[in-house]
This record gives structure tokens, C-alpha cells and sequence, in this order.
């Protein structure tokens, strides 16, 4: 019987974005997930797609079916799971299949396998010995110098063989004519996480540890797979509940995907977890080459690897049993892909849990509002771990007001209290980190006198500087001047705030001149091991102090670490999105938890103009449900998610008033929609990047699946409509900045 599929043409116009039926010519085998050429167009070019399914009947006139041409070569399969979880994406995030597809999967090509020669030992050690009596006293010194080398080991790699010891093709081939050796080519896999493991210590969990363990198996063990939420302080042994669990999971013939948020962090849980696992743990992220990416990609499907670690990309990592799916410091935004779709990790994991009945583990000392409000709503087991596990306590912090500092005409960045507690650790030769929050520092305004920031008299927000010396609320369009003088305090220092690493470094130079730095930020950590050689140089000491952006905060554990001063805590408070706040706290919390890990007792001090702000009061006191309190109330107050869902609909176009038209266009088409709240179009906070226009329209709703009708409905009036078709137009659900 005829065959047919529907095929994903890959063409890279946006618009077009159908599965077209082919039909599959007698004999050709064709399954969802196989890369097809397929006729395309009235031209009939010869075009890649992706099967997505396969059907016995045809929708359209089975007389003017096309046929597939051919399978395209070097085609890796997808398998027909990875294509839901892409069709999900798709329904929920906006854009084409086609980036939805590109989205889910890490590799898309295959690329040679590398190969590795051998020279291997054919003969007993017996004849082998002598082999080597009679190649002595022939004189055949290089094949006695091989065979003596054979002696000790059984295959030798051919490329120390014919290097390190001197042995030329010739004599080679003599000794394999001997029958002494073979030459064996092999493919083999690259190996990204080559390197050293850490030596496992012998830990016994504590009891709140073992309570979470064995409350987690219970469940897994009666088949249940939910989502969790291990609510841990820094340092309670989060990771160490993880790997006791993944053994338990691995044992039963599962695989684990362990999400981490960043790059910079695979190094060092890597080497935690080779120690425990050995090889069958792999990592798979952008940096590794597309050889090594496909390697591991190929390996965890052949069942080679069980445990593979990565960023959010990891999360699609084609295992054939999936048992579970951690995902460590949830609340960070990099779990959010900046590119469309516009996916959140957590969203896609819990949906990939659902599809392969696989559990799902978030992992934080700071979760965000959605994950604690979905514990508190019952739909997330939560577990607390509320001590540190090891070694050292929670360390004692400091606020230090800065506008304090300036009336007792202090002028350096650093606090009196810091200042006194650098010395005091240089002295005891500690270290010392100091941390610059510059999140969001672009564009808000503040006082340096009174610490006034310029803020959304409707919002609650702060307003954005723009360069023609107006400022701005991205949310509502408000407007006003850029003032002269602060309108609290009549001071003329009011500007946009601005102090990177480099500046901290030179006036540590300045204040220590002994101390020696290290500075970690973009800068420092361009090329592929940047990151790794200064956590490296920081972990043996080479440095007393390390400065850097929030890359530092994030995860790595020194044990000489006992002060942490954190520069200017208030510098993302302002920032012009409603996560302000939030991603204030976690930062805080975060940077305050790398103090004091070790033997040494930490300190931290915290800088800042608003100490009286309840953001960094409730990190001051390390107390998560005093601001977790606060702010939900601020979101609900002012309709923000977690009690809404916000849906940004951005228009970009090449023109100002094609944009600007467009964008009105998309307002009109939905501003009366039924259970949704529709803001006017305005232009974003950057109305311009790279010569292409941005106005943003925002939508509000209780209901997730009303923002998804409006989408589709926007998708679809998008395509159609003539004054839109210079203009494309982009989503982002629940958006984790300001546009
Ligand atoms: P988290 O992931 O919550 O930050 P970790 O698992 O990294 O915490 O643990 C912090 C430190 O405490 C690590 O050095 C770890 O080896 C140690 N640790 C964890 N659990 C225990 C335990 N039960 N006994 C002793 N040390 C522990
Ligand atoms: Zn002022
Ligand atoms: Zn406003």
C-alpha cells in the first residue's frame, strides 16, 4: 500500500510554515525524524525537510502528489518524542516549526568519526621475548625497542609509536610481515570531559539530606513522577541529595539529564560527578565542537552515557529511557532561551517529565516566585534543606548605607566596614571576593547624593534614560524630561550609574596595592577554557581577591573564601522590568552564600543606597518568605506573573513608520479580546538595534491558553495582512526583561 509523510520543508523564509504531504516511493524506508529531499515549489527544487509523520492516506488529489526524492545523507534521526516536545514548543512559545525543530535539536548533522590507530601485540610475552633475543642479536634495534615496549602493555597508540619512540612505517610493516603485530584503526569517541575527577570523599548524608532521598524514592519506586522542588540554603548538600538520587535512578537501567545554568558551571560539578560516576557521565553545550557535540549525542543514544550535564539545550538530549530530569538553580533567567522560541526550560522539562514519565527535580537556595507559588498551590512536592551540610555556617552580614559613606566624606567605592574586614583577611592570607552587580545597569537614572532613582510615577518600575535626554517607562509609555537636579534632594549628581570590573580592580590596586587580582567578566573569559583557568588559578590560590560580575557568584565552592563584599547591591534594584526585584534577591542571596564554605568563618558586606529596601533587608536576614511575602504581594497589586501571564508581541521591521503602523495593526486586531488585557503599542526600551525597528505590545491574562489564542491569532493575521509584511512579529510568554 501507498505511503504517505508529512514533511517540514526547511526553507528559511518564516512565513511558510506547513507540513506538506509526499508520497514515499515503493521501497524507500521513511520514518518520523529522518532529514528527506523532497521537490519543492513550482520549480520543483530539490529541498531538505523532516519527516514528522507518516500516514496510509492522502489529504490532497493522490494524482498530484509529489514524491520524495531521497534521504539526504549524513542524516541524523530525531526521534518522534523530540518532534512532540517541538510541536509543544511551537503551540506555547510562538515561531515556526522549523526553529522549534532547530531549538530541539543539539546536532544536526553527522560528522566523521574520529579514528584512532593502534599497534597491538599478536603473540604470547614468551615469543615475544624471543622475538627480541633474535632482533638484538640482528641488530634490529628498533623492532626490539617496540617489542620490549609490547612487553608491558598490550596495544600501543601508533602515533606515540612513530613519535615518542622513534619507530619508522617501514619497521612496522616488517614486524606485522613478522607476525609479531597488527596495525588496528578503530573509531573511537571524542571525549569532551577528559581531566581529572575529583577523589570521591566517603560522605554520609544527614538526616534532612537522607529524609529527601529516601521521601523521593518512595515515590519513584511506587512509579510516581512528579515534579520536586528541593528548597536548600547554600551549601545544605543539594548536590549531594542529586547524586545519591541518580545512583538509585541509573541502577534501574534509567538515564538523567542534570541541567545547570550556565556553562561555567560544568567544570567543576563535572569533576564531582566522574569521581561518583566515573565515565558515564558526558556533557553536551554549545562550546564543544560539532564533532564532540555529535559524539555524545550518538553515545547517549546508543546507551553509552547515562548521566549527561549541561546547559538548557542539554535538556533535549535524545536518551531512549529518560528517568529523570534535574534542573539546578532553577530560578536563573539563562534558563530562558533568548532566541525564538522563546522557551523556558523549566515549562519544556516538565512537559518532557510528563511525555517519557520521567521526574523532575529543581534544585535552589533562591527558587523563583513561580516554582515556590507552584509548591505552595499543591502542584510541586517541596523539600527544605535549611543547613549547611558540611563544613563552616552561614556567614554574618553587613549592610553598609553608602549615602553614610558619603557624608563621612568616604570616597572610595569601598564601605569603612568592608574596608576593615579586606585588611583583616589579607592579613590572615583568606580570600576575598568581591562582586559588581551590573545586571540591568544600563540606562537607569540615579542620584549619587541621595540615591533617588527616577521611577514610573504609574509602573512602579524605573525609567530608562534615552540618549535624546528623556526618560522612559517601558511598560506604559510614559514620558518625561531628563532632569537637572535630583527632584528629592536638589543635587546636580544625578546620571546613569556606571562602574565595570576594570575601574574595581584599579582601585583595589589603589586601596591594596600588595593584594593580588583577579578579575573575571566577558573580557577575561573570551576562548574555550576561559572560565576554567581562573577558578582554577582563584581555587589554588594564586589570587587573594577575585572580581567579578554575577559569573562569580554562581555555584563554585572555595574553601579560603570567608568575605564577600558585594559593591553596589541597589545597581539591578531599579532595572526596567518587573523581575527587578527578584533577580536583586537571588543575586544577593547567591553572592552572600560563597562566604564561609570553607573552615574559615565568612563575612559579607553588602553596599548599598537603600538599605531600608525590603529586597535587601530579607537578604540581609537571608530570609526567603520575608521577601517572597512582599513581592507577590507587588506582583499581584500591579498584575504581574506569577499571578498573571504576560505575553510581550514584539514587530520589528526594517522602516520606523512600517513598524510603527504594523505594530498598531496587531494592537487593533486584539485589544478587544475577551479575558485578556492588551497595553498600547510602544516602542521598546532599544528602539533600534542593528538598523531594524521595536515596538512591543504587552498582554495580560490569568489564562494561559487565552495568550496562546492570541498568539495564534496574531501568527496568522501576521501572514495575511498587507501592512504587516515588512514587519515580523515575535513572542515572548512571560518575558524575564524588560523590551
Ligand atoms: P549545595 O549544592 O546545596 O550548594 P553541596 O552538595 O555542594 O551543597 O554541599 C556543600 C558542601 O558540603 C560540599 O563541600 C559537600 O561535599 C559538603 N557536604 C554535603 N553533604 C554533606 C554531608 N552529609 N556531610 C559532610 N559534608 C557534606
Ligand atoms: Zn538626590
Ligand atoms: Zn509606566
Amino acid at each position: 500500500m501507498t505511503k504517505f509523510a508529512n514533511v517540514y520543508v526547511d526553507i528559511s523564509y518564516d512565513k511558510l510554515d506547513k507540513v506538506f504531504q509526499y508520497r514515499i516511493p515503493e521501497g524507500m524506508e521513511v520514518f518520523p525524524g529522518l532529514e528527506v529531499i523532497v521537490p519543492f515549489g513550482m520549480g520543483n527544487k530539490p529541498t531538505k525537510g523532516i519527516v514528522t509523520g507518516i500516514t496510509d492516506s492522502c489529504d490532497f488529489d493522490e494524482s498530484k502528489i509529489k514524491a520524495i526524492d531521497s534521504i539526504a545523507s549524513g542524516s541524523i534521526v530525531i526521534e518522534s518524542k523530540l518532534i512532540a516536545l517541538a510541536a509543544y514548543i511551537k503551540e506555547t512559545c510562538g515561531g515556526t516549526m522549523n526553529e522549534a525543530l532547530r531549538a530541539v535539536l543539539p546536532v544536526t548533522k553527522e560528522v566523521k568519526r574520529k579514528i584512532s590507530t593502534e599497534v597491538v601485540r599478536k603473540v604470547s610475552s614468551d615469543e615475544l621475548s624471543d622475538y627480541i633475543r633474535e632482533c638484538n642479536r640482528k641488530k634490529s634495534t628498533a623492532k626490539a625497542r617496540l617489542a620490549a615496549e609490547l612487553l608491558s602493555s598490550d596495544s600501543l597508540d601508533k602515533e606515540a609509536v612513530t613519535g615518542k619512540l622513534h619507530i619508522s612505517p617501514a619497521t612496522l610493516n616488517a614486524m606485522v610481515r613478522d607476525g609479531v603485530i597488527d596495525i588496528v584503526s578503530k573509531e573511537v569517541y571524542r571525549d569532551p570531559v577528559k581531566g581529572n575527577a575529583e577523589k570521591t570523599r566517603d560522605i554520609v548524608l544527614n538526616k534532612q539530606q537522607e529524609q529527601v532521598v529516601n521521601d523521593f524514592l518512595d515515590d519513584y519506586n511506587r512509579g510516581q513522577r512528579g515534579v520536586y522542588l528541593i528548597h536548600g540554603v547554600t551549601g545544605s548538600g543539594k548536590t549531594e541529595v542529586y547524586m545519591s538520587i541518580i545512583e538509585e535512578v541509573i541502577k534501574q537501567g534509567k538515564q538523567v539529564i542534570f541541567l545547570i545554568p550556565e556553562i561555567a558551571l560544568t567544570f567543576q560539578m563535572v569533576k564531582r560527578f566522574k569521581g561518583r560516576f566515573g565515565n558515564r557521565v558526558s556533557i553536551l553545550n554549545s562550546r564543544m565542537s560539532a564533532g564532540e557535540r555529535y559524539d555524545q549525542y550518538l553515545r547517549s543514544k546508543e546507551g553509552d552515557i547515562d548521566i549527561i550535564i549541561g546547559p538548557r539545550s542539554a535538556l533535549f538530549t535524545p536518551f531512549a529511557n529518560l528517568g529523570l530530569i534535574i534542573m539546578d538553580e532553577e530560578h536563573e533567567g539563562s534558563y530562558k532561551s533568548e532566541k525564538t522560541p522563546k522557551y523556558h526550560t523549566r515549562n519544556v522539562a516538565i512537559k518532557r517529565g510528563q511525555m517519557e514519565g520521567a521526574a523532575v527535580i529543581l534544585g535552589s537556595a533562591t527558587p523563583s516566585l513561580e516554582t515556590t507559588k507552584m509548591a505552595e498551590d499543591g502542584l510541586v512536592k517541596r523539600y527544605f534543606l535549611n543547613e549547611r551540610a558540611g563544613k563552616g555556617e552561614m556567614p554574618d552580614i553587613y549592610v553598609a548605607d553608602l549615602k553614610e559613606e558619603i557624608k563621612a566624606k568616604n570616597r572610595s567605592i569601598f564601605s569603612r566596614k568592608l574596608k576593615e574586614l579586606m585588611e583583616d583577611r589579607l592579613a590572615k592570607g583568606e580570600q576575598i571576593m568581591l562582586f559588581l552587580n551590573r545586571r540591568g545597569y544600563a540606562g537607569f537614572v540615579s542620584c549619587r547624593s541621595c540615591g533617588h532613582v527616577m521611577k514610573c510615577p504609574h509602573c512602579d518600575v524605573s525609567l530608562n534614560y534615552h540618549k535624546n535626554g528623556t526618560l522612559m517607562c517601558h511598560y506604559c509609555g510614559y514620558t518625561e524630561k531628563m532632569p537637572e537636579k535630583c527632584p528629592e534632594c536638589g543635587s546636580p549628581y544625578i546620571a546613569a550609574f556606571g562602574l565595570g570590573t576594570e575601574k574595581v580592580e584599579e582601585f583595589v590596586k589603589k586601596e591594596f596595592p600588595s593584594a593580588r587580582t583577579l578579575r573575571m567578566d566577558a573580557d577575561t573569559t573570551a576562548g574555550k577554557d576561559g572560565h576554567e583557568k581562573i577558578l582554577s588559578a582563584f581555587a589554588n590560590g594564586e589570587a587573594d581577591i577575585l572580581i567579578g560580575t554575577q559569573m562569580i557568584v554562581k555555584g563554585h565552592d572555595f574553601e579560603k573564601v570567608s568575605l564577600v563584599g558585594i559593591l553596589a547591591a541597589d545597581l539591578s534594584l531599579f532595572a526596567n522590568d518587573y523581575l527587578a526585584s527578584e533577580k536583586t534577591f537571588q543575586l544577593l542571596v547567591q553572592a552572600s552564600g560563597r562566604a564561609g564554605r570553607g573552615r574559615y568563618k565568612g563575612d559579607v558586606v553588602v553596599q548599598t543606597y537603600h538599605p531600608e529596601h525590603y529586597c535587601v533587608e530579607a537578604a540581609a536576614k537571608s530570609d526567603y518568605f520575608k521577601f517572597y511575602d512582599r513581592e507577590m504581594l507587588f506582583r499581584r497589586l500591579s498584575g504581574y506573573p506569577p499571578y498573571v501571564h504576560l505575553l510581550a508581541v514584539v514587530a520589528l521591521g526594517k522602516k520606523e513608520d512600517e513598524t510603527e503602523n504594523g505594530s498598531n495593526k496587531l494592537y487593533e486586531a486584539v485589544k478587544d479580546t475577551e479575558g485578556v488585557r492588551c497595553g498600547k503599542a510602544v516602542w521598546a526600551a532599544v528602539a533600534k538595534i542593528n538598523d531594524i525597528y521595536r515596538r512591543v505590545i504587552y498582554i495580560r491574562s490569568e489564562d494561559m491558553e487565552r495568550l496562546i489564542e492570541v498568539k495564534n491569532r496574531l501568527e496568522a493575521f501576521a501572514r495575511d495582512e498587507r501592512e504587516l509584511r515588512n514587519v515580523s512579529v515575535q513572542f515572548d510568554f512571560d518575558p524575564r526583561a524588560g523590551y
